[in-house]
């Protein structure tokens, strides 16, 4: 990367070519549904009372370079790191332990742990679970050799973004082969000729587990039968629409499967479970055509995974109800609970594994450390030098509550000692990048600046309780671009931009 013809990336524009690129690009997200709602906060009180604005999602004006063997390898592991998430999920009695140390630090993992076990006291009567994951990493680099993959986190709920990242992988794609001097166009660069970013297929690999589960979900369980369906279960006034409607456009076009969005606050009062039918089909009536009944097969969860989702007993019963219910849920309880248990427990799960694939998976784990006893990681944590080289994470999913470098000793002194071991100290990846771009923030603001990458990877694992996988899958990539000073990582929540690839 220190080559010459990277630290001329990407080209510079000048204030009218910029103006004109930027213009370009957001008429081409609006054209083309790489949008998000804005957010109500951002608009005069009123300015947008009928909800039919949409605005761009923050994107790169440029695709950044990112090494191809982390690529290659990211994609490569991505069906093991399935197989191993599966695993973890149905083995209840280690996963029980692991909770059983977080119910007393966490109400959130303590309360979906009792849904889950007051369901099980009545019994399941779905025997099968879908994933759709997303691993993240970044490329570490030494001084040494070349730059390494280092995974940042696995999500097993809320692996969103796979619809708009598509999206950009076309931006910058249709950028990079208009013919040159086209108003569509960049400026040139070396870094261009010839080099367009990998497919993106994100879509069509989150769909097809969508679809692999409606499939395995067999015939409509209902007397008379109904006509099956998959349900979007959403959060009132989601802003991340347009990335799910690229699923379920998908779904329906392709798979031909009929797709509907329940807001959370929805489920009690247009769902119901029929009391006489002991197979507890799951069965929704749209409210625009309440005389027409489906049975839903599959719920994606797109809500519920964090705590201040659940502002009253009625949200865990909504909760409960779905997941007594026979439909197919993405992501379960289980893995709700299993995606913090990170690299040390993974490597209890690797029994049938090849031990070459094992020992590539452990060179992407950065260096993680328990904080429930006094040991290594406590020392780490409490020196201040030794801090800054680390970010200090909460064991449950929610995102946006880390704790970074300077700030460990700190926070930790502020918390009672028994809740640390809710906490894990993790060594932070250094992309050690000198790599700049220019962000379209979804305000309409320009930054260019030094930036840091992230890859996301896509998989879909469908599986039987009893361990058997029937569809296994992987493709697809997300690239999340941010400022180099900045720490926190959401698009969302406004941190980062939507990026593609220029592998080198
Ligand atoms: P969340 O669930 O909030 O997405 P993450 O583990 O992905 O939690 O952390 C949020 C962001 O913090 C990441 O996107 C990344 O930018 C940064 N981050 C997290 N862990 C590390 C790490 N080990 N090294 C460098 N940056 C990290
Ligand atoms: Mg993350
Ligand atoms: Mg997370």
């Amino acid at each position: 990367m220190g080559d010459s013809i990277y630290s001329t990336y990407p080209p510079n524009l000048s204030p009218v070519q910029q103006e004109y690129l930027v213009t370009t690009i957001k008429n081409w997200a609006i054209q083309n549904g790489l949008a998000v709602r804005p957010a109500p906060t951002a608009l005069p009180v009123g300015a947008d009372d009928n909800r039919v604005l949409a605005t761009n999602a923050p994107v790169t004006l440029f695709p950044s370079p990112f090494p191809a063997a982390c690529f290659e390898e990211a994609t490569a592991l991505q069906t093991i790191y399935n197989q191993l998430y599966a695993a973890i999920t149905c083995n209840e009695e280690w996963l029980g332990k692991i909770i059983e140390d977080l119910v007393d630090v966490d109400d959130f993992v303590a309360n979906l742990w009792k849904t889950h076990l007051e369901v099980k006291k009545e019994g399941y009567v779905q025997d099968l679970s879908l994933g759709l994951f997303r691993s993240d990493y970044m490329a570490h680099v030494t001084p040494e050799g070349p730059p390494s993959l280092k995974q940042v986190e696995f999500n097993t709920i809320s692996s969103s973004f796979g619809g708009l990242s598509a999206l950009v992988r076309s931006l910058h794609a249709e950028l990079l082969t208009s013919p040159p001097g086209s108003p569509i166009s960049y400026p040139p660069h070396p870094l261009f000729d010839s080099n367009i970013p990998p497919e993106n297929t994100a879509v069509e690999t989150l769909s097809g587990g969508l679809a692999a589960a409606h499939t395995a979900y067999g015939p409509s369980k209902s007397t008379p039968a109904l006509p099956l369906c998959v349900l979007f279960v959403v959060q009132e006034g989601e802003r991340n629409i347009f990335d799910q409607l690229a699923l379920s456009k998908h779904l329906t076009h392709t798979h031909k499967i009929p797709v509907f969005r329940l807001p959370s606050n929805r489920i009690i009062d247009d769902t119901l479970i029929p009391s006489s039918n002991p197979s507890r089909p799951l069965i929704y009536r749209p409210p625009h055509s309440p005389e027409t009944a489906f049975e839903v097969t599959t719920v994606y969860l797109r809500a519920y995974y964090a705590p201040d989702e659940y502002k009253s007993s009625r949200d865990w019963e909504a909760r409960t109800h779905l997941e007594r219910s026979a439909a197919i849920k993405c992501p379960t309880i289980q893995q709700v609970l299993a995606e913090p248990t990170g690299p040390d427990h993974l490597t209890s799960f690797m029994g049938g594994i090849d031990p070459a694939i094992i020992a590539r998976l452990r060179q992407t784990f950065a260096p993680q450390y328990d904080l429930s006893t006094d040991g290594q990681g406590r020392k780490l944590a409490f020196n201040p030098e030794t801090a800054m080289k680390h970010v200090l994470k909460p064991q449950r999913e929610g995102g946006g509550n880390n704790i970074y470098k300077a700030e460990i000793p700190n926070f930790l002194r502020s918390i009672p000692e028994k809740d640390w071991k809710g906490w894990v100290l993790m060594e932070l990846i250094d992309p050690a990048s000198d790599a700049e771009n220019v962000a379209l923030r979804n305000d309409g603001e320009v930054l260019r600046g030094n930036v840091i990458s992230e890859l996301g990877v896509y998989g879909t694992i469908l599986w039987e309780t009893n361990g058997k996988v029937l569809h296994n899958d992987q493709g697809g990539w997300l690239l999340r671009t941010k400022g180099k000073e900045v720490n926190e990582g959401g698009v969302a929540a406004g941190f980062s931009s939507l990026d593609s690839i220029l592998l080198y």
